[in-house]
């Protein structure tokens, strides 16, 4: 016999949890389904995990660095990955039962564990378990996607959920693919000890990105010792011994990458496979993400999906954001949009690249008259007295309305900058708005109205 429910939610990502939460205080019986780890992706092998890993990498960077600020460290620097390793598991631990205990606690919430499939469109199984309800939100997330390369059932490879087992230095790894998920692990494991070497299909590394990021991002891993592949067309692998070999057939360099390790980061594939999304009627694209309208909303009545699987973002703060904006309509007559919502990301390698809003690439695409201020790190004091110069600022602005249209900080604490950029692209204010605040000195931010007094027509 079926169990009722005002509300069932699928997945413990990071929409799931709040709008359990926020609907079980409103006295609606609710149900949240999880078939693996509490938190998902972000707390358990995505965000949280990999800063975690950032900052033990940063350490050792800085360590190495030392003798340039004057600090004399007696021994070689060595990286003990098991104690890394503990130390991002005891980080993850922390989140992870946060978030269990919080669900569990929660009066209204009643927390099934297993695999959610529909059988009809407001009728979910979860083992023996039938659960019915007239609202069900989708917040299934997505998972690396398994790229069938010629050759990769001949070698094992990792991805971003497996190299979280890793306690020990490969020797030398080789990262597929040159974006974000791969940089991050590519420069983590440069610093670890580890030879890496990057092999991406496109011409630079993180295409989206414009073409001056993209070389910034290439000069600052290559100084640390990347080797980087380009333009790798027909990537195959094969077993060579112990070792993996890497066909690269790039247009330069050698056609043979061989190393110690694999890291498959070739992009992200929805949790909708197996979710029964047929027998609920619910559409979804080519692709397998969940077709919603501007509220979150599925073609089929009462059901909604939130985050990663409805492919309009790929973030924890977009996720969050699309709880934000069911409870807003749905609870507070508030009429939320997920348009309302400004690109805005970062990339963590180090020094983080801060986004908001359009690219330069965009904004010239898009045809409008705009301004351009770049300012290199090399000219901002705080950067010159951390000794971390890498990177540069740069902000697009509409030649009319005054109004900023985008922004890409590459440079020391630029995933923190950003926001003085993105609150005043919320409020549509004009950029002449950043120009009369008094910032504090000395910090990156404080550089911003300068930049933005040196503003050039975009050619
Ligand atoms: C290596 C890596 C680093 C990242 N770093 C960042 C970062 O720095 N900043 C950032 O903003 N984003 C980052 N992301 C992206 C971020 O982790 C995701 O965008 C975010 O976790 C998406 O959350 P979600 O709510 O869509 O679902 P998820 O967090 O993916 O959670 C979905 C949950 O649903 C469960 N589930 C799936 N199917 C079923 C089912 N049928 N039945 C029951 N349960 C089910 C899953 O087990 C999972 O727990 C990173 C991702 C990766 C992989």
């Amino acid at each position: 016999m079926a169990t009722t429910y005002d509300a069932i939610i699928i997945g413990t990502g990071q929409a799931g949890p709040s709008l359990a939460v926020r609907l079980a205080s409103t006295g609606m019986k609710v149900a949240i389904i999880e078939r693996k780890r509490f938190g998902g992706t972000c707390v358990n092998n995505g965000c949280i995990p990999t800063k975690t890993l950032v900052a033990s990498a940063r350490a050792a960077h800085v360590a190495r660095r030392a003798g340039e600020y004057g600090v004399i460290i007696g021994s070689p620097i060595t990286v003990d990955m098991k104690k890394v390793k503990a130390r991002k598991d005891a980080v993850v631990r922390s989140s992870n039962e946060g978030v269990e205990q919080w669900l569990k606690g929660t009066k209204n919430l009643t927390v099934y564990q297993g695999h959610a499939r529909f059988e009809a469109a407001h009728r979910v199984r979860v083992g023996d378990d039938i659960l019915e309800a007239e609202k069900i939100f989708i917040n299934v997330g997505g998972r690396a996607a398994a790229p069938t390369l010629p050759g990769h059932d001949q070698v094992s490879s990792f991805n971003n959920s497996t190299m979280m087992e890793v306690d020990f230095v490969p020797e030398h790894l080789i990262v597929i693919g040159g974006s974000y998920i791969g940089l991050e692990f590519a420069q983590m494991y440069r610093r670890f000890g580890s030879a890496v070497t990057i092999v991406e299909m496109a011409p630079r590394l993180i295409q989206r990105e414009d073409e001056d990021v993209s070389q910034a991002i290439r000069t600052i891993l290559e100084a640390e010792g990347i080797n980087i592949r380009l333009s790798a067309e027909c990537i195959a692998l094969e077993k060579r011994g112990e070792k993996v070999a890497v066909s690269v057939d790039c247009s330069d360099g050698d056609k043979t990458v061989v190393g110690s390790h694999i890291l498959l980061a070739m992009g992200r594939v929805p949790n909708t496979d197996d979710l029964g999304v047929k027998n609920a009627s619910v559409v979804v694209d080519q692709r397998g993400y969940i077709q919603v309208d501007d509220q979150l909303r599925t073609n089929v009545s009462g059901i909604y999906a939130l985050g990663d699987c409805n492919g309009r973002g790929a973030f924890t703060h977009t996720s969050y954001n699309d709880y934000e904006i069911v409870a807003a309509n749905l609870l507070d007559s508030d009429p939320r949009r997920v348009s309302d919502r400004i690109t805005a990301y970062a990339l963590y390698i180090d020094p983080p690249l801060g986004r908001a809003g359009m690219t330069e690439a965009e904004v010239r695409k898009s045809g409008r008259k705009a301004l351009l201020g770049k300012r290199p790190m090399t000219r901002v004091g705080r950067a010159v007295e951390k000794g971390e110069t890498q990177g540069f600022m740069k902000v697009l602005i509409d030649a009319e309305t005054k109004e900023i249209l985008g922004a890409s900080l590459l440079g020391i604490e630029c995933d923190e900058v950003i926001h003085s950029i993105l609150d005043v692209m919320y409020a549509k204010a004009p950029y002449t708005v950043i120009q009369r605040a008094m910032h504090i000195h000395p910090t990156v931010t404080e550089l911003i109205p300068t930049m933005l007094g040196e503003l050039k027509p975009l050619q």
